[in-house]
C-alpha cells in the first residue's frame, strides 16, 4: 500500500488524503498554499497551468509561527530561579 506521499516537489508529507488522478497525492499544506495561489491569480483558466506549476515548485519552508517565534524571542530561563 501506498504512504500517500505528498507529489509537491520537495514535500515529504505522508498520508495525504487529496488526490488528483494527474498531479497525485497533496498533503493539506500545500493545498492550502494553492489555493492562495490561485485566488490571487484571478483568472479560472490559469489554475490548471498554475498547479502544474506550483507541483514542480520546491516546498519552502513553512514560515515561523507566532507561537514559534516569540518562544524563541522569549526564552523561558532556569526554571530554578522562581521567575515569573
Ligand atoms: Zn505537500
Amino acid at each position: 500500500m501506498s504512504v500517500m506521499e505528498c507529489n509537491r516537489k520537495g514535500c515529504m508529507h505522508i498520508m495525504c488524503r487529496r488526490y488528483s488522478t494527474e498531479f497525485g497525492y497533496i498533503c493539506s499544506d500545500c493545498y492550502g498554499e494553492l489555493e492562495r495561489l490561485l485566488e490571487r491569480a484571478g483568472s479560472r483558466s490559469n489554475y490548471h497551468l498554475l498547479t502544474r506549476q506550483f507541483m514542480n515548485t520546491e516546498k519552502q519552508e513553512a514560515a515561523e509561527t507566532v507561537q514559534e517565534y516569540l518562544e524563541e524571542e522569549f526564552d523561558i530561563g532556569d526554571d530554578d530561579e522562581g521567575v515569573f
